[in-house]
């Protein structure tokens, strides 16, 4: 089963991704993870979410050779760092990650969070990269509300879909951080952006909350299932949950089959109340 979510371009992507922070950087685990990444591409996961930093370089290999022979199944999504992110940083960087994805596009390569160089100028270069056929599309990630206004001031990416723009905003959002529905989503939604959630199950501390465990009970599943649920739940996000076997990998999928009810929500909103006023974006 796959749940698709359109890009700001329109581009479908599966709404459940996978993540590979911490992935790559253990030998000893190497082929688990390998088979974890190639389970989740059997199963429709196919959006793979890595970065630069992750590992110096190490999550990017792995991923290179999880989609070695099937890469026109995947959609590879990468990150330049805020350090590499001028005109001529974000060409060599990209350039490094390609190398190390063994491939000769990036389907979606996002801003890792904003440092000092002026969003222009990444976009500027992004654009460039675009034309240039080595990334599919751009896109940003941890920009709150403030920063997607500057964004649209450089790139004009206020007012309609033709503008240039982000293809999504990937941020921190789960049952425990929910500022984002406050502006953010809303804001996002504006843009015509999709939100890409980032550590859906809070890396793994929500797995033991009371509710979440309750609510699991009570449908039979599992808490990791329904942090991802709740994620799923609206149909203008994506989640990208690390896992780095196959047994989880295999449950976090069946997360789609999961519909929380009313009562579910409710409950869960009890425990983990919406905002009720502005919160500046968290970042892990
Ligand atoms: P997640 O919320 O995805 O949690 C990952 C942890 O949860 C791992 O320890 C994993 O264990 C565990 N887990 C996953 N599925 C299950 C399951 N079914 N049952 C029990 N435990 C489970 O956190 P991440 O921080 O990794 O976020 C996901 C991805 O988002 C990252 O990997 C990265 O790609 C991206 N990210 C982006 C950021 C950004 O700044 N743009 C920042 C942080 C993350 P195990 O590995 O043993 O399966």
């Amino acid at each position: 089963m796959t749940r698709t979510v359109k890009l700001r371009s329109g581009t479908p992507v599966p709404a459940l991704g996978q993540g590979t922070w911490h992935m790559g950087d253990d030998p000893a685990r190497r082929s688990t993870e390998l088979a974890a990444l190639r389970a989740g591409l059997d199963l429709g996961m196919t959006l793979v979410d890595t970065a630069e930093m992750y590992g110096n370089g190490a999550a990017e290999e792995l991923v290179g050779e999880a989609v070695r022979g099937r890469r026109d199944e995947a959609f590879l999504v990468s990150k330049v760092l805020p350090t590499n992110a001028d005109r001529r940083g974000t060409v060599d960087a990209c350039h490094a990650s390609l190398r190390r994805l063994g491939t000769d596009r990036i389907d979606l390569y996002l801003l890792h969070w904003r440092g000092g160089v002026p969003l222009a100028e990444t976009v500027e270069t992004f654009e460039t990269l675009v034309r240039q056929g080595d990334i599919g599309a751009w896109g940003v990630s941890n920009l709150d509300t403030d920063d997607l206004d500057d964004l649209g001031g450089s790139a004009h990416a206020h007012g309609s879909r033709d503008a240039v723009g982000p293809e999504t905003d990937q941020v921190l959002y789960n049952l425990s951080r929910r500022g984002p529905e406050y502006d953010l989503l809303p804001r996002c939604r504006e843009l015509g952006a999709p939100v890409m959630a980032y550590s859906p199950v809070e890396q793994g501390r929500l797995l033991e909350h009371r509710a979440v465990r309750a609510v699991a009970d009570a449908h039979g599943a599992t808490p990791a299932q329904v942090a991802l649920a709740w994620v799923l739940r609206r149909d203008d996000v994506i989640a990208i949950p690390k896992a780095s076997s196959r047994a989880h990998v295999e449950e976090n999928h069946a997360a789609l089959r999961l519909t929380l009810t009313a009562e579910d929500l409710s409950t869960l909103d009890a425990a983990f109340p919406p905002p009720a006023r502005k919160r500046p974006l968290e970042i892990l």
